[in-house]
């Protein structure tokens, strides 16, 4: 079965109008998941539809595309052009079955065995389906990352390199920490990049210079609270001025960031004596 629905796959895969809509296939840095990034439901609205058509399932087709919530049906520009004939798009493989939704007074009508075998070998041949407006290939190795946030605290493990795209953290060279150091000086460090510094640290200032006794790591503050009015911008004016350039290390809350300056090991010494007593606000 699973070799009969590999066929019907191929053959879809190979037609324009699926294929173009497949940014990449690969594997996830990190989880080694075998995804497939789409550049929106279209292709794969697009390849449901013409699987079921070309294994000659028209049964199965139908019971999907009459269901009132196929959202395709109206739409007379969403249509797949199969052996000269037009045919709505699919929108859910298992519309017209009523597995998902219990509730109704539809009698039951089980899964068929074809579709868990379809889902099956899309699962095997593709991976799981994500959407390239979340995720790109790296461009030192062509695996999988994901580039926008999914969760709350979510941070990204990659960073984007001009002239090169987004290279994953376990990717990027001494040569990319330095031209993205080159390129954003006075901006926040990625968390991707944070994690591989040599050369560079972070300003730690002696504790009967702070500004609070009660200060335990000296550090700077933004936010909504009272008192976070601290300004990162002079800071690097003022450190600039004097010849030293500054990058900053962060920590984001919900209504505040904490940040750090940090700047070429051969700057500390004095870029931490310029920062005694100086108040960026
Ligand atoms: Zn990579």
């Amino acid at each position: 079965m699973t070799k009969y629905w590999k066929h019907h796959i191929r053959k879809a895969l190979k037609k324009s109008m699926i294929s173009q809509y497949i940014h990449t296939s690969g594997h996830e840095h990190g989880t080694k998941d075998f995804l497939t990034v789409w550049d929106g439901w279209n292709g794969i609205y697009n390849l449901w539809t013409f699987v079921l058509l070309s294994a000659g399932l028209y049964y199965l087709y139908q019971h999907a595309v009459d269901h009132e919530h196929n959202i395709n049906r109206q739409y007379n520009h969403s249509n797949l052009k199969y052996q000269g004939r037009n045919y709505h798009l699919i929108t859910d493989l298992r519309l017209g079955s009523n597995r998902y939704f219990p509730f109704s007074d539809a009698s039951p009508y089980l899964v068929p065995d074809e579709l868990d075998g379809l889902e099956h070998t899309l699962k095997e041949m593709l991976g799981d389906f994500v959407f390239a407006d979340e995720y790109t290939s790296c461009a030192a190795c062509g695996e999988i990352i994901r580039t926008s946030p999914d969760s709350y605290g979510w941070r990204p493990d990659c960073v984007f390199i001009d002239d090169d795209g987004y290279i994953h953290a376990d990717c990027l060279t001494e040569d990319d920490l330095q031209d993205w150091m080159d390129e954003h000086k006075g901006h926040t460090i990625p968390y991707a990049i944070n994690q591989k510094f040599s050369g560079y640290t972070t300003i730690e200032i002696p504790k009967e210079h702070r500004k609070h006794s009660y200060d335990q790591v000296f550090e700077y503050e933004s936010g909504f609270h009272h008192g976070q009015d601290d300004d990162p911008k002079k800071m690097t004016t003022y450190l600039s001025d004097h010849g030293i350039d500054v990058w900053f290390e962060y920590t984001a809350g919900q209504f505040d960031i904490v940040w750090r300056p940090m700047v070429r090991q051969a700057d500390h010494d004095k870029a931490q004596q310029l920062l005694i007593g100086f108040d960026p606000y």
